[in-house]
């Protein structure tokens, strides 16, 4: 029998929350994202459990052993204790009763069988008890081990669950799918045949998903096979993933980490802050980035009107579109760029000028002074 070891298992936060459910009676086991995790060694960002205990007295367990308990999902079972500042998302084993789609009506369940059968993918579906020894319903554990993604059961039913299920196959493929493997002719043609179902998921769930595919390493082939089965064109119309390889490339050249708006900036698209329900910070990035591919500025200047950040988004951008290798001297106009500090202000033309012209007379020094490449000198610009 396998057996998990990793820090967040044995940390007294996590334990004591296992403890406060099993002092109750109750059956718990970790499951999901934290299992699979684990056991091939990727980061764990958050705790989720299943019990066979129902969520009021998930929520008593929890207030005897003097833990904060909150109900944020009650209505589908879930409750997060809060156990040394740390959320744990409680969610008593469930069986969906009927489907339409978008939601499931769940019922309650004490058997760990059931609560694995209306999960998404094998590899979702491992669960681990409180000392680590895994257990896994579905035969989950081969399938993680070749890193392939694989419905369980019917993959046309379980689509028809939840369309969103489509999605989520292409994120966890891009995350933990061998790219030589290639993905499951079943699970694509599924996928294609079922796509317009999409069209009746909530902009956000779609939004949530699409983003967490995209900050992936690669999700290249991934957006290729969401192209090919009508799933990119349902979800973001008028999207193009031609530059996305490329910008890839030019990231790992660059030393970019991974972003979901720079490479949804590759792909275009008619309106994804509607289509996604992109936050206004997300979409006021995606439209400063959209302006400036295209336009003339170079590293430097850039670098200097909008900071490193997303001054080296737009140079990625650039090279990526148009078929450039990474250029490594772009990083050294950014960092100039991005510290120089024009040496005027409004001040130093007052009185003599003011209003309008005040302005316009800021901006033309500002243009001698980037076009000197930010050498000019303030007496130099104000003798000019
Ligand atoms: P992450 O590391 O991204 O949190 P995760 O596997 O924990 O990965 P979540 O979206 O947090 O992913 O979902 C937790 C678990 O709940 C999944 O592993 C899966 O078992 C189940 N699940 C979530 N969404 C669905 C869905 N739409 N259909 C079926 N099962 C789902
Ligand atoms: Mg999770």
């Amino acid at each position: 029998m396998m057996r998990l070891t990793a820090d967040w298992l044995t940390r007294p936060a996590t334990q004591a929350v296992c403890a406060a459910l099993s002092a109750g009676g109750a059956n718990a086991y970790f499951v999901g994202g934290c299992v699979r995790n684990t056991i091939i060694e990727a980061s764990v960002s958050d705790i989720d459990i299943a019990t066979d205990a129902r969520p009021e007295q998930v929520i008593e367990f929890a207030r005897s052993a003097g833990l904060k308990a909150v109900p944020t999902g009650i209505d589908h079972g879930t409750v997060t204790l809060v156990s040394g500042g740390i959320p744990h998302e409680v969610t008593t084993f469930r069986r969906d009763v009927t489907t339409d789609g978008r939601h499931a009506v769940v019922s309650f369940s004490t058997d760990i069988a059931e609560d694995a059968a209306r999960r998404d993918f094998t590899m979702n579906a491992l669960y681990a008890t409180a000392d680590g020894a895994v257990i896994d319903p579905m035969n989950g554990l081969p399938d993680l081990q070749d890193r392939r993604v694989r419905f369980i059961g019917d993959a046309v039913s379980r689509i028809r669950e939840d369309y969103l299920r489509s999605l989520r196959y292409f994120r966890f493929h891009a995350w933990y799918g061998d790219p030589e493997n290639g993905m499951d002719s079943d699970a694509l043609a599924a996928i294609a045949q079922e796509v317009e179902g999409l069209g009746r998921i909530s902009h956000e769930r779609i939004g949530a998903e699409l983003l967490k595919l995209l900050t992936a390493p690669d999700p290249v082939a991934s957006v290729a096979a969401m192209r090919a089965t009508g799933v990119l064109a349902q979800v973001l119309p008028g999207a193009d993933d031609t530059a996305l390889g490329p910008l890839i490339h030019c990231e790992e050249q660059a030393s970019a980490a991974p972003d979901a708006i720079r490479r949804l900036s590759a792909m275009g698209g008619n309106d994804a802050r509607d289509a996604l329900r992109l936050s206004k910070a997300q979409s006021a990035r995606l439209a400063t980035l959209a302006d400036n591919i295209a336009s003339t500025c170079d590293a430097a200047e850039l670098g200097y009107r909008l900071g490193y950040d997303l001054a080296k988004d737009v140079m990625l951008l650039r090279s990526a579109v148009m078929g450039n290798p990474w250029a490594p001297a772009t990083d050294t106009q950014l960092n100039i760029g991005s510290k120089a500090e024009f040496p005027i202000s409004a001040k130093d033309l007052m009185p003599e000028f003011s209003g309008p012209v005040l302005g316009q007379k800021l901006a033309e020094l500002e243009g001698k002074w980037i076009a000197s490449g930010f050498a000019a000198t303030r007496s130099d610009l104000l003798a000019s």
